[in-house]
C-alpha cells in the first residue's frame, strides 16, 4: 500500500496512524492544486509540481461537521430518539438527526408521536425544552427525570443507524440473552 500523509498543516494523520481515513489525492491540474491548497492553508509553493499528495477525511464535508457539532458537548456528534417503556422495552428509535438539532425538533420530524395515544404520559429530560406544548396539544403529559449522556466512537459512525437498532434490540432481548 502506498504511504500517504496528510498535506494539511497541523494535521497529522497518516495511512499507518490513521489507517481506516479515506485519504483524497490532491489534483493535479495546476489551477485545482493550488485552490485546494490554498483551502487547506497550505503554500502550494511549498509542494513539488507533479507530486502524489493527499488531504484526509477531515478536512472534507464541512457543512455537514457544522450540522453535527455540538456546543455542549464540543465536538460532533449525532442524535437519535430513542424511546423505551416503564419495564426498559426500546419501543421506539428514530433516524439519526445531526447535533445541531434540537430535541424537540427531532420529536416533531420522526414518528414518535403518531404511535402513541392520547393520555400517554412521556419522561424527557431537561434538552426537550418547549415539549410541553406539543404534548399538550396531543393530549400528552410530560414528566422530567434526571438525565444521563454517552458519547460514541466516531469510527463507527458510517454504520451507525445499524449500530443504534442493534444497541436497543438487544436491550430488549437482554433477559433472554442474559439468563
Ligand atoms: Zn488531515
Amino acid at each position: 500500500m502506498v504511504y500517504k500523509w496528510c498535506v494539511v498543516p497541523q494535521c497529522t494523520n497518516t495511512s499507518i496512524n490513521s489507517p481506516n481515513k479515506l485519504f483524497v489525492s490532491v489534483p493535479m491540474n495546476p489551477k485545482r492544486r493550488k485552490l485546494w491548497l490554498q483551502l487547506a492553508r497550505r503554500d502550494p509553493k511549498g509542494i513539488v509540481i507533479h507530486s502524489n499528495v493527499f488531504m484526509c477525511e477531515d478536512h472534507f464535508d464541512a457543512f455537514h461537521q457544522a450540522l453535527t457539532w455540538s456546543e455542549y458537548k464540543k465536538g460532533n456528534t449525532v442524535k437519535y430518539l430513542i424511546s423505551c417503556t416503564p419495564n426498559g422495552l426500546v419501543n421506539y428509535v428514530s433516524q439519526g438527526f445531526g447535533g445541531r438539532t434540537s430535541d424537540v425538533t427531532i420529536v416533531e420530524n420522526c414518528n414518535f408521536l403518531k404511535g402513541l395515544q392520547q393520555g400517554t404520559c412521556i419522561l424527557a429530560d431537561r434538552g426537550f425544552k418547549h415539549l410541553e406544548q406539543i404534548l399538550h396539544e396531543k393530549g400528552m403529559k410530560l414528566l422530567r427525570p434526571p438525565s444521563v449522556h454517552a458519547v460514541i466512537n466516531t469510527n463507527i459512525l458510517r454504520i451507525l443507524d445499524h449500530v443504534i437498532i442493534i444497541a436497543c434490540a438487544l436491550i430488549n432481548l437482554q433477559d433472554s440473552l442474559i439468563k
